[in-house]
């Protein structure tokens, strides 16, 4: 009887061994199903239209990219555009909207780039993209003649010396450069950024009347922001237009530097950090001060690169970089303006170059991102930029790939705009993308729960334990 006891004492404890063994197997291999860090390769300016010097196709799709096309095979995929399709995004909205942010939310990218270059900002400042031009007088108006000349950093120093603060009404204004004949114009004293740009941004034609906007064209700091940037820019033109740097240029035959274009301004507003709203801890990998500014503003960290003449040793570079990030971010942002900047040259065929470049700088890190079951892979862009015609980007999706454990796969063999479309994902937009990326990660909220007092998007949420007092 005693013996009885004891044997079916020791098969009670072994049955309970073994269901707790199953147990731990199973949230083992339950966490190990799903990858829990997130990095996004963004090839910026990726998505354009088909050219029939590349045989009717676009750009991406003439490339050779087997690297991507692997990714497309093991992956899903489908089409991303940052809020709806048609609407021509600038990277900064479209990176907004990327992060999981409203356009509502959205500060402006003049104070962005003020942000991005370590310029000191109050909640009151106004900030407006600016760059010199050469301008030609007609008719009353300005004329664009060239848009940032050729000059060398002694005559912009001079230039820049030749402009001084403009105060009136109670505001300030004065030109902030950050780099070569780029800077801010900012706007000090309560002034609106609800007025229209001066920057035509097409050569040949005139500078744009400085207003309120329509929906602000009643308001007192609308009205006196445009009429105060108005005398600061003619300021500026009637200071340089004989400044001895232009008389010297134009002695030379060369465009004068002689005007400031202004648009995209902007104010700070308050925004919950990506963080807070998305739980997971952000690094942004990137060149290009709006990027590092759009990081400041969202509580992003992120790690200055500079582009060198080797795209795809950049590229492979910043996924390096990634890697060895990987342990203290959850989401890391891994961008290369290089296709995007080809696409401004207006030459179709050095996209394709550019774009097979970063291809093979893909290919010779892509192993070691593939052999961590932990990762989740996104390769994407932010927006078309069309290699041809006038516009600056166009509205069209772009392709978008997603690679790792547990996610659907499905038949689509290469990474382009056309093959894409017909894959797993679907159309995804801004709105959709860091659900989505919570969802890969298994960290999507179950609608109806409450963990915490705020309504937060991520599970689990940082939760206050039950007290016994
Ligand atoms: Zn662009």
């Amino acid at each position: 009887m005693i013996l009885y006891c004891k044997i079916s004492t020791i098969c009670f404890y072994w049955r309970t061994y073994i269901k707790f063994e199953n147990y731990i197997s199973d949230l083992f291999q339950y966490n190990r199903l799903m990858p829990s860090k997130c990095i996004l390769i963004l090839l910026d300016g990726l998505g354009d239209r088909a050219y029939v010097n590349l045989g009717g196709k676009t750009p991406l799709q003439a490339a050779e990219t087997p690297n991507l096309d692997r990714l497309a095979r093991l992956g899903g995929n489908g089409l991303f555009h940052g809020k709806r399709q048609g609407l021509a995004l600038p990277s900064e909205n479209a990176h907004f909207a990327l992060f999981g942010y409203r356009q509502e939310e959205f500060p402006g990218r003049g104070i962005l780039e003020a942000l991005g270059a370590g310029i000191p900002v109050r909640p009151d400042d106004v900030a407006f993209l600016a760059h010199f031009v050469s301008v030609a007088e007609k008719n009353n108006t300005l004329i664009l003649r060239k848009d940032r000349p050729k000059a060398t950093t002694e005559e912009i120093d001079q230039i820049l010396k030749g402009i001084t603060i403009h105060k009136a009404d109670g505001l300030k204004v004065y030109f902030v450069q950050t780099h070569g004949l780029d800077g801010v114009v900012l706007m000090k004293g309560g002034a609106s950024p609800h007025v229209t740009d001066s920057d035509p941004l097409q050569e040949g034609m005139p500078f744009i009347e400085i207003q309120p906007l329509d929906s602000n064209r009643e308001d007192l700091k609308a009205q006196t922001t445009s009429r105060i940037l108005k005398e600061f820019l003619r300021d500026c033109y009637s200071r340089l237009k004989c400044h001895q740097v232009n008389l010297k240029r134009q002695m030379e035959k060369k465009f004068p530097i002689n005007a400031l274009a202004t648009h995209r301004p902007g104010r700070l507003k308050k925004v919950d950090h990506f963080y807070q709203r998305w739980g997971l801890r952000g690094l942004s990998i990137s060149s290009g001060l709006i990027f590092w500014g759009l990081s400041t503003f969202l509580g992003i960290e992120f790690l200055k690169q500079h582009d060198s003449l080797d795209p795809d040793k950049d590229l492979a570079d910043r996924i390096r970089l990634a890697l060895s990030n990987v342990r203290d971010f959850d989401f890391i942002h891994v961008h290369t303006k290089t296709p995007d900047s080809a696409a401004h040259t207006k030459n179709p065929r050095l996209k394709r170059d550019v774009i097979e470049s970063l291809d093979r700088g893909l290919g010779s890190v892509l192993n070691t991102l593939l052999e961590d079951p932990e990762l989740l892979l996104v390769i994407t862009s932010d927006h078309s930029t069309p290699s041809a015609g006038p516009l600056i980007h166009s509205g069209e999706p772009v392709p978008i790939t997603i690679v790792g454990q547990g996610i659907r796969r499905d038949d689509v063999e290469r990474f382009d705009e056309i093959n894409c479309a017909g894959g797993a994902l679907g159309f995804v937009t801004g709105s959709d993308f860091m659900p989505m990326i919570l969802d890969f990660l298994d960290r999507a909220k179950l609608r109806g729960l409450m963990d915490t007092p705020e309504d937060q998007a991520y599970w689990p949420g940082h939760r206050t334990p039950f007290s016994l007092e």
